[in-house]
């Protein structure tokens, strides 16, 4: 098997380098992140995974991407499902598309490690790109690994992001922290998506005022 793993950031390959290769399974990786910002923030998780690809002697593509008004232009009317709609779609695309023509049989990506990610539309993603670029797509439910690969993540000293990728992830992660106490105290789980339906109706002329968040869901 031939396999390129889509990587989003360092901490996240930990757990899928080792159980992959306790199959006997030596993966490339692939960085293609265009989704992170700002571009201070793309270089730091860009430059550990480097670093670590070389610490684990795996296999690493770099393709150097930054794209913050692209983006931005392709996500602003659909925030809310921003991920499935345009970012995991652009990321596993160039992938397939590099496995393609450097004769990888096999593709899977580290966003199935995610506990933070939509892991069934990714899953239903990449198994229709599979079909269509005649590439298997190796499901892995990574997720049964998030505290040991994190812990190992932290012990080896890696970059710890605070949020997904993109300044929108960024606002929810930021201005989320706050909604998610009060959605708490009233028994509700916070998610990106019901954080983001409350940033969006506390806007008015595009603006929120961060001390006057009403909740208004
Ligand atoms: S939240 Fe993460 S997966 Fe979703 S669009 Fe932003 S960077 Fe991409």
């Amino acid at each position: 098997m031939k396999l390129l793993l889509h990587t989003c950031c360092a901490p996240c390959s930990v757990y899928c380098i080792k159980t992959l290769r306790a199959e006997n399974i030596e993966p490339t990786l692939f960085w293609y992140n265009p989704n992170i910002h700002p571009y201070s923030e793309y270089k730091a998780r860009r430059d550990c995974l480097i670093n670590y690809a070389e610490q684990k002697q795996v296999q690493l593509v770099v393709e150097d991407a930054y794209g913050l008004d692209e983006f931005c232009k392709n996500v602003i009317d659909k925030l809310g499902t921003r991920c499935e709609d345009y970012c995991y779609p652009l990321r596993f695309r160039k992938a397939f598309e590099y496995a393609k023509a450097n004769g990888y049989d096999t593709i899977t990506t580290t966003l199935l490690y995610s506990i933070y990610q939509k892991h069934d539309k990714i899953a239903e993603i990449m198994q229709a790109m599979a079909k269509e670029y005649g590439i298997e797509f190796l499901y892995r439910d990574f997720r049964e690994g998030w505290r040991e690969g994190q812990d190992e993540a932290r012990a080896a000293g890696l970059y710890m992001q605070k949020y997904c990728g993109c300044v929108f992830s960024e606002e929810e992660s930021g201005l989320g922290r706050e909604i998610a106490k009060q959605l708490k105290k009233q028994g509700i789980s916070p998610t990106n998506a019901n954080v983001r339906k409350i940033i969006e109706n506390n806007k008015e002329d595009g603006i929120i005022n961060p001390t006057k968040i009403k909740e208004k869901q």
